[in-house]
């Protein structure tokens, strides 16, 4: 990638750039906390978006995208949003840049990835934070990694108007070769955990679906959360959000919630300690635990939270079936996207065969496979 980056570069701009990585992530447990201020465990992928960029005497910003093979120019000091536009990303961070102070001049740009767009290892984050990595490279600023993370989900939030969480692109800027990244949403600080998977691997199986329930359920469930935390805190004062709830409160918590939404946050409220239940296996190195963590927080998201789907519920009850796969589980927001698999590295020919004759036979769709290895989070490449 970077070879092809830099000669694209060359041929386009006529100079030497400098490059920039920056990568996509999985989650290892922990879906729908994040906006109850919980715990997730992302960590970030050798997948990523890479960027060549250099200076120029103008206040133009020149962009190509390689996977796009599209040009767009903007001027750096006023542009607006585009909708749906990959250049949306590119304008978002300058425009945070410049509210922070530190205001970018004109320069050549290109970029390009190897992150299937939509798949759930999160090319959009990936993007953000590359071109973040880039820009302050290229201008010097010295930008603390948090900030960049929380520039890279403003933008995304302000520029697309998706009102995405922080765990993207803090995965993608301060993910470690071998660990995973325990991340409290609430202080937006996290512990790196080393994870050893011996002979076993990590495989996402995407269903290649995307039901339209995902983003009026998304919103159905944040205001189901609410509403529960209002009902809450008049008998547990001081709660801010479930996060604030242990698993030895379930009981009371059932007695005050209405029917409908005692599900729904005991999902957040378990899933919370699976979290960190998933931390202490790992640390510990037993995998076998993490995989029934894997497994009960998919039951949690099929039959209390409701995010599932049939797809994704096939693929994880099938993988179940194999005694070489540890966990399985949906993983991101649901309604599609990929299960995530932790299985024994020389059963993946007979995993893949397995899934994707069961699949295709099933829904008349081919998955895909996407092989991950946890990496280092972005950087500037010499
Ligand atoms: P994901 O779940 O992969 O983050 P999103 O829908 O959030 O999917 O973001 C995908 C968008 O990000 C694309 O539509 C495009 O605008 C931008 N994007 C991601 N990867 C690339 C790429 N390699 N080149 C250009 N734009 C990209
Ligand atoms: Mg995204």
């Amino acid at each position: 990638m970077r070879d092809l980056i830099t000669n694209s570069f060359l041929e386009i701009f006529s100079q030497e750039p400098i490059l920039a990585f920056a990568p996509g992530r999985i989650n290892l447990i922990g879906e729908h906390t994040d906006y109850q201020e919980g715990f997730v465990f992302p960590a970030a992928v050798s997948q990523g978006i890479w960027v060549g960029i250099q200076k120029n005497e103008s206040n133009s910003a020149n962009v190509h995208s390689l996977d796009f093979r599209e040009d767009f120019v903007f001027d750096v000091n006023s542009f607006s949003p585009k909708k749906g536009h990959w250049a949306n990303y590119v304008m978002g961070m300058v425009a945070q840049f410049k509210q922070a102070g530190y205001p970018a001049r004109g320069f050549n740009m290109v970029f390009g990835g190897n992150i299937p767009v939509g798949s759930g290892l999160s090319s959009s984050a990936a993007l953000s934070v590359s071109i973040a990595t880039g820009l302050s490279g290229l201008f010097g600023f010295k930008i603390p990694k948090k900030s960049m993370a929380l520039y890279a989900q403003k933008s995304e939030q302000l520029f697309e108007g998706l009102n995405c969480g922080i765990m993207d692109p803090y995965a993608s800027a301060f993910g470690k070769e071998n660990h995973a990244l325990l991340l409290d949403c609430r202080s937006n600080s996290h512990e790196e955990v080393p994870i050893n998977l011996g002979k076993y691997c990590l495989l996402l199986v995407n269903t290649k679906v995307k039901h339209k329930l995902a983003d009026s359920a998304y919103n159905k469930r944040r205001a189901a959360c609410e509403e529960s935390v209002r009902i809450l805190s008049e008998t547990f004062p001081g709660i801010k959000t479930l996060r604030d709830l242990k698993e030895a409160q379930l009981e009371q918590v059932k007695n005050i919630l209405p029917e409908e939404l005692f599900p729904k946050a005991k999902h957040v409220i378990l899933e919370d300690t699976r979290v960190h239940q998933a931390g202490e296996s790992l640390k510990k190195g037993d995998l076998i635990s993490f995989g029934k963590l894997m497994k009960a927080s998919h039951e949690s998201l099929k039959n209390e939270y409701e995010v599932s789907c049939e797809e994704l519920d096939f693929l994880a009850s099938e993988s179940w079936t194999k005694e070489y796969v540890l966990g399985s589980r949906m993983m991101g927001g649901g309604f599609g996207g990929c299960t995530i698999n932790l299985l024994d590295e020389n059963q993946l020919p007979d995993f893949k065969k397995f899934i994707s004759e069961r699949y295709e036979e099933k829904f008349g769709i081919q998955p895909d496979f996407i092989e991950v290895t946890l990496s280092e989070g972005a950087h500037l490449l010499d």
